[in-house]
């Protein structure tokens, strides 16, 4: 836990020193759970966006994206559910004054009780060595199945009692499990309470006439009232899908964990609408190519998981989550809904008009059905950053720092480098920066020896180093060297472009979710 926590510092404090994420409105002591994206964070930020919009819209020639406003019509909300039920359960320590959201205390319990399953999987793989088998060992070893059958059936309770909105029940649980505040270690709870996460303003200059509105929670309505229009106008024939970046405000209870959980965030989500009847297959086939889209960046297959709801939404027939193995363990990153007619349905009510699509392959009108996929650029932000950062101890004993960000994403694609300062290297090292820097980011760095620009540069994630030396002068080569294995090669200048589109083309990466 303890090391967790480091590693977790670490993340944040690297993301500030080499400008990735600055607290919102530092010289005031910053806003709570509010983040601004700096000079390299905005670079990583555009290019995950961009990679999930050409996976999503331009591979796909049944899905549009369309950028909708984030103020709407306030019956929107009404519509969506999200007036009633867009509630968190929250619940105070009455010794420390601080607030919780009463399911993430159950779910950090439950948490504690995984981890403990992995020690029991740890120890025994040191035990057995090279004949250990981890699947027989998690199926048959007694201890491990209690905490597994513990576990589920927390879960279990509190889903349904949040489904039932029971919450006597759900302080009940917090009670039988004995669960403390972590920062008074009390077990003084108030009742919980539920909380609506919505954040409220005005339109309108005079106070008689302003109109209530919500910032929007979700992009998603965008999506499900447009869905005439884009359909009408695109000549769109279902199945086909509507995608849409976009920021989005919940008023979360507890926001802690840096950029995971704000308060004003951007979600990436695609609405695929279906014929009703057909949405377990459409569910499990953006499940799968979700996922595929996930390991193409090449984070680690064992970093991801999937993990069933038990608790569904008001407006789901089945829900997944991709979780990721952040600096504080598996947590969600991404979500898969099958979100059935709810939302054209009940937009049809409150509107009046109706949001019907003539399928003339069984010469039948419905209201199309719906499977989202949703996911937080931000979180997964702090997915590829936190991921990439390591620390590497070298063959000459000391250690390294390197953020091996997916190249496809780093912020900067090669840094070029003159050996020194003077003899011509600076110009024809300009004159490097200047050819490349149509195709992709690249900086220039005369300042320090080479060896602390190398390091400079992989700190800040840079795939590429390019160094100019006399010898360039004599017979137009330079040194490449790559980030991740430290290797140099020398190459004609020429070539240099050719070596670097290769391995940081989206085409190239993307390629790899066939
Ligand atoms: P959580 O249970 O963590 O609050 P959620 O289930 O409410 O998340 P969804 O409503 O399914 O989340 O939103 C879809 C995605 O939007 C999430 O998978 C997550 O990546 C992202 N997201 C949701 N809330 C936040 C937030 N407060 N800050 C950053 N990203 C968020």
């Amino acid at each position: 836990m303890a090391n967790q926590e480091n590693d977790f510092k670490k993340v944040i404090s690297h993301a500030k020193e080499y400008g990735y994420v600055f607290q919102s409105s530092e010289i005031y002591d910053g806003l709570s759970a509010v983040y601004d994206y700096a000079q390299n964070g905005a670079e990583l930020k555009k290019n995950i966006r961009e990679y999930w919009w050409k996976a999503m819209v331009q591979m796909n020639d049944n899905i549009v994206g369309i950028d909708a406003a984030i103020f709407m019509h306030p019956t929107t909300w009404k519509a969506s559910g999200h007036v009633d039920a867009f509630n968190d359960p929250l619940i105070d320590n009455k010794d420390s004054k601080k607030r919780y959201r009463a399911d993430v205390l159950v779910e950090d319990h439950v948490a504690k009780i995984e981890a403990k399953i992995d020690k029991e999987v740890n120890k025994a793989a040191k035990r057995f060595g090279a004949q250990f088998d981890k699947k027989q060992f998690l199926a048959t070893n007694n201890r491990v199945l209690d905490y597994q059958e513990k576990a589920t059936s927390i879960l279990k309770r509190l889903g349904k009692s949040l489904e039932n909105e029971d919450l006597v029940d759900v302080k009940n649980l917090i009670e039988e499990l004995e669960i403390a505040c972590p920062v008074s270690g009390s077990r003084n709870w108030t009742e919980v309470k539920q909380f609506n996460l919505m954040f409220g303003t005005k339109l309108g200059a005079s106070a008689d006439s302003a109109m209530d509105l919500y910032l929007r929670p979700e992009t998603a309505q965008g999506i499900f009232v447009n869905f005439l229009n884009v359909q009408k106008t695109g000549r769109m024939k279902i199945p086909f899908g509507i995608a849409q970046v976009g920021k989005a405000f919940r008023n979360e209870i507890v926001a802690r964990q840096f950029i995971f959980r704000q308060r004003e965030f951007e979600q990436m989500e695609m609405q695929f609408f279906i014929r009703p009847g057909s949405q377990k297959e459409w569910y499990e086939k953006w499940k799968e190519n979700r996922m595929k889209w996930h390991l193409s960046l090449g984070m680690g297959e064992d970093n991801y998981r999937f993990h069933d709801h038990e608790k569904l939404a008001h407006y789901a027939d089945a829900a997944a989550d991709i979780e990721f193995k952040f600096p504080f363990g598996f947590k969600e990153l991404e979500g898969i809904h099958s979100r059935t007619n709810f939302d054209l349905g009940s937009h049809e009510k409150h509107s009046g008009k109706k949001l019907q699509y003539f399928d003339n392959e069984i010469n039948e009108s419905y209201v199309p059905y719906v499977v989202e996929t949703s996911i937080g650029l931000d979180r997964m932000f702090l997915a590829v950053f936190s991921n990439a950062l390591t620390e590497e101890a070298l063959d000459n004993g000391t250690t390294r720092t390197v953020l091996r960000l997916p190249a496809v994403l780093a912020p900067t694609k090669a840094a070029i480098l003159p050996l020194i300062k003077r003899d011509g290297l600076p110009e024809l090292a300009h004159e490097i920066v200047d050819d490349l820097k149509w195709d992709f980011n690249v900086i220039y760095d005369e300042k320090d020896a080479v060896g602390r620009r190398y390091r400079r540069q992989d700190a800040n994630g840079t795939p590429f180093c390019i160094t100019v030396d006399h010898q360039s002068l004599e017979d137009n080569t330079v040194t490449l060297r790559h980030r991740d294995s430290m290797e140099q090669e020398r190459v004609a200048i020429t070539e240099v472009k050719g070596i670097i589109l290769a391995e940081v083309a989206m085409k190239h990466w993307l390629q790899k979710m066939k």
